[in-house]
């Protein structure tokens, strides 16, 4: 149930890297003015490239999702919500910036600012886990970007590490938001649909009584007990096992081995944010519960949405 596995990638010479990105640009889609540098990933609907505008000099991240796998997947009302949180959430300091977006006939596309610095799960892996302190830093940035969607009614619903992009000095930025969801207003709690990755999802969201802004909640006290211990704090040989202990929602973090030396007050975050009861849920309140509990003392909030504060690793 470790989560830190193992995705290396090779690097590639830079002729053989544009030939893998060119040729993984589907039929009819053109970039004008853009050299193909190379393949940085494949989505589960598409293609991501990084791309330099030949005029400027800027380089981007440019997704592709192919329309016809989106309709299969019933995927393109949440393209279509992906782009509308981009839109009017952005621009913002924790916030992946996209550039621009259209369509073809076969594509959807959108040009994203390149973040250079991975995702967070690779950051664990090749750095190792996180200190309180540490820890503190990057989830005040986390909490920071989801205060921001929430304004916006949205609910990011797959918050989770690889969902976290470093910028080249190490400050995150939330991305992918094809699981979103609009609210309309932070407490409304009308979304009914299953969605998101098994291990972050928020017990209301399993029981299907409908939920809202409090999952988001859930998924940072999944993310800040892996950020710390490697593990997810509920899990099972299989998915039914996993989804009962996350029902139960039991976290006894004061026997708990990998919690052991941890600060009281960061049992007491972690303990506020995996409540089951969603109403109850630390953040519940809005983003503002969550930065003033004290796991967050000593953050300069102003200082951190300048992004004058130095990430720690
Ligand atoms: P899924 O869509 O199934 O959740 P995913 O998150 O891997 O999968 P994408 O968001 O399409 O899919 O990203 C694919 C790959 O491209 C990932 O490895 C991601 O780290 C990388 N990537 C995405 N956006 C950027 C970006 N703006 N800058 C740099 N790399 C990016």
């Amino acid at each position: 149930d470790c989560c830190l596995g193992t995705s290396a990638t090779a690097p590639a010479s830079s002729g053989a890297a544009a030939a893998a990105a060119s040729s993984a640009m589907p039929a009819g889609v053109a970039l004008p003015g853009c050299e193909l540098l190379r393949l940085l990933g494949e989505g589960s609907f598409g293609t991501v490239i990084l791309v330099r505008e030949r005029q400027t000099g800027n380089l981007y991240a440019v997704k592709i999702m192919s329309k016809a796998q989106l309709a299969s997947e019933d995927q393109l009302a949440n393209i279509a919500l992906e782009r509308q949180v981009l839109r009017e959430a952005g621009p913002h300091p924790f916030i992946v910036e996209c550039a621009a977006g259209f369509q073809t006939e076969n594509a959807v596309v959108l040009v994203l600012e390149y973040l250079p610095g991975g995702d967070f799960y690779d950051l664990l892996r090749s750095k190792g886990l996180l200190s309180e302190e540490q820890a503190q830093f990057y989830l005040a940035e986390v909490v920071v970007g989801i205060g921001e969607l929430h304004a916006h009614k949205f609910v990011l619903r797959d918050l989770k590490l690889e969902n976290i992009l470093l910028d080249a000095d190490g400050h995150v930025r939330l991305t992918d938001f094809g699981l979103a969801g609009k609210v309309n207003t932070v407490g409304d709690t009308s979304i009914t649909d299953l969605s998101g990755t098994a291990i972050y999802q928020a017990p209301e969201i399993l029981s299907g009584k409908g939920h809202g802004t409090p999952v988001d909640w859930w998924a940072l006290g999944i993310l800040a007990f892996i950020m710390m211990t490697g593990k997810p704090p509920f899990g099972g040989s299989d998915r039914a096992e996993l989804y009962a202990a996350i029902e139960k929602a039991e976290i006894d973090l004061e026997s708990n081995p990998k919690a052991q030396g941890w600060d009281p007050i960061t049992k007491d975050f972690i303990q506020g944010l995996l409540t089951k009861n969603p109403a109850k849920r630390l953040g519940s309140g809005g983003v503002q519960d969550v930065i003033s509990h004290p796991f967050f003392r000593g953050i300069d909030w102003e200082a951190l949405l300048r992004m004058e504060l130095e990430p720690p690793i």
